[in-house]
């Protein structure tokens, strides 16, 4: 029977092959990728194939062509590529690696909702978290991680992560929401003292619930800096109590990174010239938290001086 190799051969020294349509057919037969198509796939091709797919050979090799000069292809996000299909040639477009990376990069980033948040963090890796001084915070983020994968539908204790500016807490709610996000499941973080600013400016123009509503029903919720916002009876109440409230009764999943200690955060949110019901208040916040979350202690160097 004779080859692949020797049909082209025939099929390039046919004195027909004359009009313009059949020299660029017979150039992208010349084409070395097409060529070690054909020869790969020989056995399943029909004995006419490379006649009846000259069309598609020859939109393979003027596609393929297009990227190497930098021209604008046809399809700029997928890439042709030579197929057999029932027993003939056609060409098949598939995602570039570069459409495929921004595909998933977008649907992780979509997981993870940040609002005033620094930028860094979409980067922050549980992997990379040097856990020098800081070991007993790595573990528990890793309890947590790992609980909350195995078995996202019973509710899971979050961390209250306090320590000093710098040491590292921001970027350790960071690194457990990319894990999570990795692993299909959807958080958001918000920074709760620009988050109470915007808040009180919005009370005018009646944003306050909706943008509440849907922060407590996030599916994970991480409040970051929280009893860093400048005291507030309304965002305590109002806002807070209202999240937490919910989060407790629904048993969502919740981490908060504060400097404040639980004790502290306690003094703080009853306020410094308190009224007789104002630490009753305080401590009914602090029941939430408490109920939401371990108090875990961060320790170690200011990163931010490194
Ligand atoms: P905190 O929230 O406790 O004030 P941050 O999380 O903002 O601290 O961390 C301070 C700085 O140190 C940031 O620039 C952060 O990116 C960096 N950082 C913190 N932890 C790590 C780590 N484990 N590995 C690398 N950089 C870190
Ligand atoms: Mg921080």
């Amino acid at each position: 029977m004779e080859t692949i190799r020797e049909h082209i051969e025939k099929l390039m020294n046919q004195r027909e092959l004359t009009s313009a349509y059949q020299q660029m057919i017979a150039q992208a037969l010349q084409d070395e990728e097409v060529h070690r198509f054909l020869i790969a796939n020989e056995e399943e091709l029909a004995p006419d194939a490379i006649e009846r797919g000259a069309a598609k050979i020859y939109e393979f090799v003027s596609e393929r062509n297009k990227r190497k000069k930098g021209e604008q292809p046809f399809a700029p996000d997928y890439q042709p590529t030579l197929i057999v299909s029932n027993h003939l040639i056609d060409v098949a477009y598939e995602p570039t690696r570069g459409k495929v990376q921004a595909d998933e990069g977008r649907a992780k980033a979509a997981l993870v909702t940040t609002m005033n948040m620094p930028k860094a963090i979409a980067n922050a890796r549980l992997e990379d978290y040097d856990a020098t001084d800081r070991v007993v915070a790595l573990n528990e983020a890793t309890n947590f991680v790992v609980a909350q994968t195995t078995d996202p539908t019973t509710f899971h204790q979050g961390l209250y992560l306090t320590g000093p500016f710098g040491v590292g807490k921001t970027y350790l709610i960071g690194a457990i929401a990319n894990y999570l996000a990795d692993q299909n499941q959807a958080s958001t973080l918000l920074h709760f003292p620009t988050f109470a600013v915007e808040m009180k400016a919005a009370i005018s123009d009646q944003k306050v619930v909706p943008t509440i509503n849907r922060i407590k029903r996030a599916p994970i919720l991480m409040l970051d800096d929280i009893g860093a916002e400048s005291f507030s009876p309304w965002i305590r109440d109002e806002v807070l109590g209202i999240i937490l409230q919910y989060r407790m009764q629904e048993e969502l999943p919740t981490l908060f990174t504060s400097n404040k200690t639980m004790a502290e955060l306690t003094e703080f949110l009853a306020g410094n010239d308190r009224g007789d019901d104002e630490l009753p208040k305080a401590q009914r916040i602090m029941q939430r938290i408490q109920y939401l979350s371990r108090e875990v202690t961060v320790g170690g160097i200011n990163r931010r001086l490194s």
